[in-house]
C-alpha cells in the first residue's frame, strides 16, 4: 500500500495500528484484554462480553477466556446454542465464572428478544441488562460504539503532530485535528496504543526510531535526536 496516497484511509491507520501493536506485544507491552478485543473484532458483543468476563479477573486470563468464548459463540444468537455448562468450561478460570456464564445467556436472551440481537448503544438500556454496570456499560460504549470523544494525552498530541497527521500546538487543537482526519473507529483504541507506544518507543525524548517500523514513512516532525 502507498502510504502517502492513502493517508487518513482506514487502511492506512490498520497497517499503523497493526505496525505498532506487533512491536509492543513482540516486546511483551500488551494492550488491556477487553481493548484487544475491541480492537480485533470491532464489534460491541464481544466487547460487552469480554468486559463481563474481565470483571474481578486478571487481564491475561480474561484474553484466553474471550478467545475461547466468541471463537465459539460471538453474537448473541450464536451464544444462545451454547449450555451454562459449556460456557462455563470455555470461560474457567475467570473470576465467577459460574454466575458469569448464567448472565451471559440472560444478556442474550434479551437481546436477541428485545434487541435484535443488537447490543444497546445507550447508558440507559445497558445498564438495564443483568450484571451489566455503569462501568461496563461506558467501557462497552467507549471500545463498542466508540462513542467519546478522542483523548489526547500527551503522548497522542506528540507522536500525531510526529506522523504528520496533524499540525497543532495544545493537545484540545489535536482532538479537533484529528476528529477531522482519522475515521471514528480509531477514536477510542488510539488512546491506549499511542499512550504504550509513547511509552515504550515513540518517547518524548529520543524515540527509539530504529525500532519503529514506521521509520521509513514517518516525517519525524520535530524530532531532533533519535535512537
Ligand atoms: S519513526 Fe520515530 S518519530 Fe516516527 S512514530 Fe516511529 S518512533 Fe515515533
Amino acid at each position: 500500500m502507498d502510504l502517502q496516497q492513502n493517508k487518513f484511509s482506514e487502511e492506512y491507520f490498520d497497517l499503523i495500528f497493526d505496525r505498532f501493536n506487533a512491536v509492543l506485544t513482540g516486546i511483551g507491552k500488551k494492550l488491556p484484554a477487553v481493548s484487544y478485543v475491541a480492537i480485533t473484532s470491532n464489534d460491541p458483543y464481544c466487547v460487552l462480553i469480554s468486559t463481563l468476563l474481565s470483571l474481578r479477573t486478571k487481564d491475561d486470563v480474561t484474553l484466553k477466556a474471550s478467545e475461547r468464548l466468541l471463537k465459539r459463540a460471538s453474537t448473541a444468537h450464536d451464544m444462545l446454542g451454547l449450555s451454562e455448562k459449556e460456557i462455563e468450561e470455555l470461560i474457567f478460570p475467570v473470576g465467577f465464572y459460574h454466575t458469569k456464564a448464567q448472565r451471559i445467556l440472560e444478556i442474550s436472551h434479551i437481546l436477541v428478544e428485545k434487541y435484535n440481537g443488537i447490543v444497546p448503544d445507550n447508558v440507559e438500556n445497558l445498564i438495564a441488562l443483568p450484571g451489566v454496570g455503569i462501568k461496563t456499560a461506558n467501557l462497552t460504549l467507549n471500545l463498542g460504539y466508540g462513542i467519546d470523544a478522542i483523548c489526547v494525552d500527551c503522548h497522542v498530541h506528540q507522536i500525531s503532530n510526529r506522523m504528520g497527521w496533524v499540525t497543532t500546538k495544545t493537545p484540545p487543537e489535536t482532538e479537533k485535528a484529528l476528529q477531522s482526519v482519522m475515521p471514528r473507529r480509531f477514536w477510542i483504541p488510539l488512546n491506549e496504543l499511542l499512550v504504550s507506544y509513547g511509552q515504550e518507543i515513540c518517547t518524548s525524548v529520543s524515540p527509539k526510531c530504529s525500532m519503529c517500523p514506521m521509520c521509513a514513512e514517518c516525517p519525524k516532525i520535530g524530532v531532533d535526536k533519535s535512537r
